[in-house]
């Protein structure tokens, strides 16, 4: 040992020559690379200070070794990609829907390229930028009329500022939803301009209080689906119909945000209640809103169908250069549309849909394997397939929970909560679901390419236990 041991460091500039620093530089630069080799040294100079001999790694190369870890954990990317093992389909905090291949794809090109975003190829002249959905909309909906911004929030905040600015709009109070993340009909009709006229109680509204309620104020008559909670028990709605035909009597518009956008009918896979966007055209809303994230399964969008004098109101205003939907987003909503218009390619396509239709048996099988190679990891204590339930989740279907199954993982030295912890922040992460102090994998949301690295993962979790 040295009398001076800080005279074992190497220099800055010998550290950054080791080999895996320099095969990082083209990712990192130099600055960001040397402000790292001596926040390592800076650590070497600490521990030899408190008296630590240090061995091996005062070296160059062990040093630069450090550091190329220190550089991957603190640059790592905030946003990445993780394996959805928690069952619910719409996870607003895990990007909500996972979209079909072609509307990845279409996303992609989109972004790496050029595109006629609002040009008619044909003319060579302008165009809107909503041509690229708003056919597709109308074949979807039956709608005279569509266009789409950024999510129905925004969709709900234009169409009441377009059709009812310094108006009154009158709603059921039990109607007045809050979604989430500061989205409640008060206020969104307070950003707008719209002044809220709220009539009947929380679990009773009629017709005839609505038709009281009209007067010269009035701009709209509306209706918005509780997406994400129920009344239930004595209980009294206006129907949509009801309401279009009061609307027409008094010339009003009656905007109907159905909050989720199905397209194909949920009854087939077993959910009662929610409403088609076809059916609200039909029934004569004259503005239909839905997110394009949710059961419709693409990117975050908020579409409006519906006459072509309300949409045309819509595009005139001035928010809708604010709210405008994005070339990438436009053409993944596009391709996505595109595959509904075959419902069969939409079932087996988008993987809200597939997700959403795939045969218990199908499941029991995946969690039955999954569970066998699980069960062949040393750490693992227990991994059974067993039969559960979960939601479908974004504010769709509350009060439904769909049978799903699942693999129930115990591990030998590690709790549960542990565990998860571990697969959350692990090299690939993994979220499942914590019950009866077991960590539950729900095998729904795993995309099947995706089963080896779960086995991976939880290897990687139990072996550093
Ligand atoms: C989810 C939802 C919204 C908000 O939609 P975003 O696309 O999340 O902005 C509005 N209204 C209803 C009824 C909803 O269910």
């Amino acid at each position: 040992m040295a009398q001076n041991p800080y005279r074992d460091l190497p220099a800055v500039h010998d550290v950054l020559e080791m080999p895996p620093l320099r095969d990082l530089q083209g990712a990192f630069g130099r600055d960001v690379m040397t402000e790292a080799v001596r926040a390592e040294l800076d650590e070497a100079r600490q521990r030899i200070q408190r008296g630590e001999t240090l061995d091996g790694h005062v070296a160059a190369s062990g040093l630069a070794a450090r550091v190329a870890q220190r550089l991957g954990r603190k640059f790592q990317a905030k946003l990445r990609s993780v394996i959805n093992a928690t069952g619910i389909v719409l996870h607003t905090n895990l990007g909500r829907a996972p979209m079909a291949e072609a509307a990845a794809a279409a996303a992609c090109q989109a972004a790496q390229g050029y595109l006629n975003l609002e040009l008619d190829l044909e003319t060579g002249k302008r165009s809107s930028r909503q041509v690229a959905i708003r056919e597709w909309v109308c074949r979807l909906t039956g709608a005279e009329s569509a266009t789409a911004v950024n999510n129905n929030a925004a969709a709900t905040v234009i169409a009441l500022r377009a059709l009812c600015h310094g108006k009154e709009v009158i709603i059921s109070r039990g109607q007045l939803i809050e979604i989430g993340g500061s989205f409640r009909i008060p206020e969104i009709m307070g950003v707008s301009g719209a002044i809220l006229r709220e009539v009947g109680t929380t679990n009773i509204t009629r017709l005839a209080d609505f038709e009281r309620a009209i007067g010269p104020d009035t701009a709209a008559l509306m209706n918005v689906h509780t997406s994400n909670y129920r009344v239930s028990g004595f209980t009294q709605a206006v129907a949509l119909a009801d309401l279009v035909e009061l609307g027409k009597k008094h010339r009003l518009p009656v905007i109907d945000d159905i909050g989720s956008g199905a397209l194909v009918d949920f009854a087939r896979f077993g959910f009662q209640g929610e409403p088609l966007a076809r059916d609200s055209v039909a029934a004569g809303a004259d503005l239909v809103l839905f997110s394009g994230d949710k059961l419709l399964g693409g990117p975050q969008a908020g579409i409006l169908a519906g006459k072509k004098e309300w949409i045309q109101k819509i595009e005139k205003d001035p928010l809708m250069r604010a709210f405008r939907l994005d070339k990438m987003t436009l053409a993944a909503l596009e391709a996505t549309l595109r595959i509904y218009l075959n419902e069969d390619a939409a079932l087996r396509d988008v993987p809200v849909l597939s997700m959403l239709a795939m045969p218990l048996e199908t499941l029991r099988r995946r969690a039955e394997s999954l569970a066998a190679s699980l069960r062949d990891i040393d750490g693992i204590h227990r991994a059974e397939a067993c039969q559960d339930e979960a939601y479908v989740g974004g504010g769709s279907l509350p009060d439904q929970a769909m049978p799903t199954w699942v693999v129930e993982v115990e591990a030998r030295h590690v709790s549960e909560a542990e565990l998860a912890q571990r697969l959350r922040t692990g090299q690939r992460a993994v979220l499942g679901r914590i019950r009866d102090c077991k960590l539950i994998l729900d095998l729904r949301t795993v995309l099947e390419q995706h089963e080896h690295e779960v086995v991976m993962a939880v290897l990687a979790a139990v072996g550093g236990a």
